[in-house]
């Protein structure tokens, strides 16, 4: 039978797998699986040649019972309902699993923001934001950029928002331009979050992070970070990728030099002290971490009994599948799961909104140490969580986190 790759139903197998462990009954089950609200719009839109093209936008919040959904808006031609439930499921137990006071959301455009002129996009995102502006707000639910969006889209949708109630309102969104109330340190955030956990497993297992080999596959936002620091703290950063293929160097990548050759050509590429390889080659490279930090279902159960490192460090969501799991548990493979070892974006962004609502801002080395202590504390509990109950890093996770979103939801009580 063909492995299932549905995000929401991957999203399902976890949690039930973990309301298994925690004995949830039925009726918890039922309400912890349900999105709370989902809206999906229509949004017309003038193009720059006078056409008018409809985009179908949805916002989904998964759950609130510990704070206001929290979660990224994606503008991609693939985004559908069950991937964006899916996603706002995650930021449900990310945002528990490293225990900030938010829920889960997650919205998306079908669109192709690669074939859209900016002032398209503005439009989209202005058009967008005024058809969900009724179930968005500091207190209600509060976006962030995602993929193919930006601090750019944020300013436009908390320009959009504060226009229609009146006054700005900086709290309404995350990951804004610093000139716009954005936090200092929240575009490195996800790839030092994902730097911390590494650095933290590596001292669960006995080991030093100085020559060991790295590997990270997507040299994005977190993927580039992750690398740099990784390369800064004295490890071995021997290969990195993106979407047009990977590069090695078993003696080493200068990763800033790589940085500026993706700036100048677009791609890493062709990188001079360095041989091209493909993704599927990147990943079964020999490594002590490895770091997906590009896309979803990249370790399957047809490469999870090739790849090679001690530490799977999943810096992207969902990078791998519940059957690769079992056969990385198998293989003794130490996973920081992606709801714990990407959730620094999140910490960050929960940063900023205290102090959109203070206006009032804090020094970078502040929300550095902050994030640091965020993600220590989280990784212990996860990694007790798992050795408690005897199981894998990530349904160590998914515990810890449906532990407190059901706990939470007893609490209050089911309204009426
Ligand atoms: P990004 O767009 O900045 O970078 C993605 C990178 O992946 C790019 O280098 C791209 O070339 C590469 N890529 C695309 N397709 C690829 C393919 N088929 N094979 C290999 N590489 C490919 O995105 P990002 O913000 O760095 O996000 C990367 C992952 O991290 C996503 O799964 C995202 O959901 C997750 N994440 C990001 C954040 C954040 O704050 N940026 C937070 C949490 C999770």
């Amino acid at each position: 039978m063909a492995e299932n790759l549905n995000p929401f139903e991957i999203a399902l197998t976890q949690f039930e797998q973990a309301a298994d462990l925690l004995k949830l009954d039925d009726g918890m089950r039922k309400i912890l699986r349900s999105p709370k609200r989902a809206l999906t719009v229509s949004c017309p839109v003038r193009m720059d040649d006078g056409r008018y093209e409809v985009f179908t936008g949805h916002r989904v919040q998964h759950n609130v019972a510990r704070g206001p959904a929290k979660g990224g808006i994606r503008y991609h031609p693939s985004v559908s309902i069950d991937e964006v439930r899916a996603l706002a499921a995650w930021m449900t137990w990310k945002t528990a699993c490293v225990n900030i006071p938010f829920g889960g959301g997650k919205g998306g455009v079908v669109c192709n923001p690669k074939e859209m002129s900016s002032g398209e996009l503005e439009r989209m995102t202005r058009r967008f934001t005024a058809e969900i502006h009724l179930a968005i707000g500091p207190e209600t639910d509060i976006p962030a950029p995602d993929v193919y969006t930006n601090a750019q889209t944020m300013a436009w949708i908390m320009d959009t928002y504060s226009m229609t109630v009146g006054h700005s309102e900086l709290g309404v969104v995350t990951g804004k331009p610093i000139a716009l109330g954005g936090s200092l340190g929240r575009n490195e955030a996800t790839g030092r979050g994902v730097f911390f956990t590494i650095r933290r497993a590596l001292q669960k297992l006995g080991m030093e992070l100085a020559d060991r080999r790295v590997v990270v596959q997507g040299f994005g936002n977190a993927g580039s970070v992750v690398a740099s620091l990784l390369h800064a703290a004295g490890a071995k950063v021997i290969g990195v990728s993106d979407s047009r293929g990977g590069i090695v160097n078993p003696a080493g990548l200068e990763i800033g030099e790589v940085g500026a050759w993706k700036a100048e050509t677009g791609s890493v590429r062709g990188f001079r002290e360095a041989d091209d390889l493909t993704n599927e080659e990147l990943l079964e490279l020999d490594c002590c971490v490895l770091v997906p930090a590009a896309l979803e279902n990249v370790i399957t159960s047809k490469n999870a009994a090739k790849v090679k490192p001690r530490i799977l460090a999943e810096a992207a969501n969902g990078p791998t599948t519940p059957e690769a799991d079992e056969i990385l548990a198998d293989r003794g493979i130490f996973v920081i799961p992606d709801i714990l070892c990407n959730a620094g974006g999140v910490t960050v962004s929960y940063f900023e909104w205290v102090q959109s609502l203070q206006y009032f801002f804090w020094e970078e080395d502040e929300v550095n140490r902050g994030l640091e202590k965020v993600m220590n504390r989280a990784f212990d509990e996860v990694t007790f969580a798992a050795g408690k109950h005897e199981v894998h890093n990530r349904l160590g996770a998914m515990v810890v986190a449906v532990d407190r979103v059901a706990s939470a939801t007893r609490m209050r009580g089911i309204y009426p």
